[in-house]
This record gives structure tokens, C-alpha cells and sequence, in this order.
């Protein structure tokens, strides 16, 4: 199995691409804590079909937005499993709008989720990786951080952030043994995905070389083996997993 022996946290591992990561981690042998906001039936039932199958997990009701929370969660999991090796900033919100009619806090909520969830986790967690000369951070980022959007600004803005995050990580802290890298999701078919407009996700269809939204599966297949040693001299990079529809 690619990840035995590793200890991982998977934030909004509840549903959508963080459950499909947090399965596919634990169907490779790693140990596997995950938080959630609201879904606590969901995380619940997640947990008990890992241990089901014989899987080692646990789970937070933590809010990504609060550092003391993260820094909270690094020490628990450490002290449950003894260590910690991999973590996945996934974590994520929408709150489309035209700029025009975006008020603070939609700009604020999703710039605190989706960008400061990220450096909290990694900020509660990089002493521990840097201590222990071993690490890996994993950042679900996203297209529109790539080529922009059109009614995301403040999600375009989150997810560029998460990139730019993720190259200067990756040069603070390679030279310790430390491996960050993102992974960029195109449409997937998450609950995230099956809020949009059909008449919307209909025109996205056209526009994406494959001709289908991606699965949650196929993007937690390149963060195992962003996660495992498979990958051990790749870092500061962003593997963009979409159908084609950025090229
Ligand atoms: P979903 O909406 O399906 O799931 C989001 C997850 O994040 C849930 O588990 C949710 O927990 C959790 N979450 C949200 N806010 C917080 C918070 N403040 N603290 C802790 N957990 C929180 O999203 P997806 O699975 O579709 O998206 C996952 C990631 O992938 C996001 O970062 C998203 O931006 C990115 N992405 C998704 C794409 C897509 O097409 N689906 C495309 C590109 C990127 P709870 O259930 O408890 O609310």
C-alpha cells in the first residue's frame, strides 16, 4: 500500500473531494483524521465505514477559519496516532456573485476559508513537519486560481492565493525535507458543482475537452500520489486535473 505507516489530515473531509481523499488514504494504509463545519451525520458515518474496513480515524468538528482550532487538531491527532506526516487543505467555499453586488463578508468568508483555512492548518503543522526534517502539505486550489472566473473574484482571488502560498512554502521549506504542492480541480461533481444552474453547467460541458465533469476519485488519486513516496522529488508544483478545460 502506497501510505502505510502515514498519518494524514484531510480538512472538509465530510463530503465532496475531501471524503474521496480521506477513502483513498486509508484504502492505501494511512491513518486519517478529518474535520468538518456542519455535516457531523456525514463525517459520523464516514468514520464508522473506515473502521468497518478496518481503517484507523478520527474526526473534528473544527471551523479551518480559526488557527487555535488547527493548532488544537495538529496536537490531537499527534497525540492519537504519535505523529504526523501529510496534511490536505480542502476545505472550500463559494459565494459567486458580479463584483458589483459582492458585499464584504462574501468577499471575506470565502477569502478566510478557502486562503487563511490554508495557512492555518499549515501554520499549526510546519513546526512539526520542519522538527521532524519530513512533511508534506497538499493544497486543493482550483482552475478558476488559474485562468479566473467570471462571477469569482473572491474565489479566483482565495484559490491564486493558495497557489502563490503554495511556491513560496515549497522554497521556505524543501531544503527540510518538506514537499508542498496543489492540486487544481476543474468542475468535479461535488455538491459544490451540483449547486450551479443547469443552463450554466450545460455551457461548461461544451467547454471541456473530455465532454464530462471530473469525479471526486480522480482527484484524490493524485493527492495519494502527491501524499506518497512515489512522488518524493516533486514539490512546488500544481497538477491541474480537468478534463482539459484549462488549456
Ligand atoms: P463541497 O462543498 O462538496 O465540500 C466542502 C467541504 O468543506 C465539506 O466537507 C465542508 O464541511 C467543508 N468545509 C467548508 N467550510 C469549512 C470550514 N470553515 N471548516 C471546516 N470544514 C469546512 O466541496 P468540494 O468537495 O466540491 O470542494 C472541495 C475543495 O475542492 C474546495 O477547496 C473547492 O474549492 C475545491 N474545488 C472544487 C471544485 C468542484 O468543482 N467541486 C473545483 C475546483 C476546486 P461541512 O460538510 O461540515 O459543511
Amino acid at each position: 500500500m502506497l501510505l502505510s505507516n502515514k498519518v494524514a489530515i484531510v480538512t472538509g473531509g465530510s463530503r465532496g473531494i475531501g471524503r474521496a481523499i480521506v477513502e483513498a488514504f486509508a484504502a492505501e494504509g494511512a491513518s486519517v483524521a478529518f474535520n468538518y463545519l456542519k455535516s457531523e451525520d456525514k463525517a459520523v458515518a464516514l468514520k464508522e465505514q473506515i473502521e468497518t474496513q478496518g481503517g484507523k480515524t478520527l474526526i473534528f468538528k473544527r471551523d479551518v477559519k480559526n488557527l487555535d482550532a488547527m493548532k488544537k487538531m495538529v496536537e490531537g491527532v499527534k497525540k492519537e496516532f504519535g505523529r504526523l506526516d501529510v496534511i490536505v487543505n480542502n476545505a472550500g467555499i463559494l459565494k459567486d456573485k458580479a463584483l458589483m453586488l459582492m458585499e464584504e463578508d462574501d468577499w471575506g468568508d470565502v477569502i478566510s476559508t478557502n486562503l487563511s483555512g490554508t495557512f492555518n492548518l499549515a501554520r499549526a503543522a510546519i513546526v512539526t513537519f520542519l522538527k521532524q526534517k519530513a512533511g508534506n502539505v497538499i493544497n486543493i486550489t482550483s482552475v478558476a486560481g488559474i485562468t479566473g472566473m467570471a462571477r469569482q473574484t473572491n474565489y479566483s482571488a482565495s484559490k491564486a492565493g493558495v497557489i502563490g502560498l503554495t511556491k513560496a512554502l515549497a522554497k521556505e521549506v524543501g531544503p527540510y525535507n518538506v514537499r508542498v504542492n496543489a492540486i487544481a480541480p476543474g468542475y468535479t461533481d461535488t455538491d459544490m458543482v451540483q449547486g450551479l444552474k443547469d443552463d450554466f453547467k450545460k455551457k461548461v460541458l461544451e467547454m471541456i475537452p473530455l465532454g464530462r465533469f471530473g469525479k471526486a476519485e480522480e482527484v484524490a488519486k493524485a493527492a495519494v500520489f502527491l501524499a506518497s513516496d512515489e512522488s518524493k522529488y516533486i514539490t512546488g508544483q500544481v497538477i491541474t486535473i480537468d478534463g482539459g478545460l484549462s488549456m
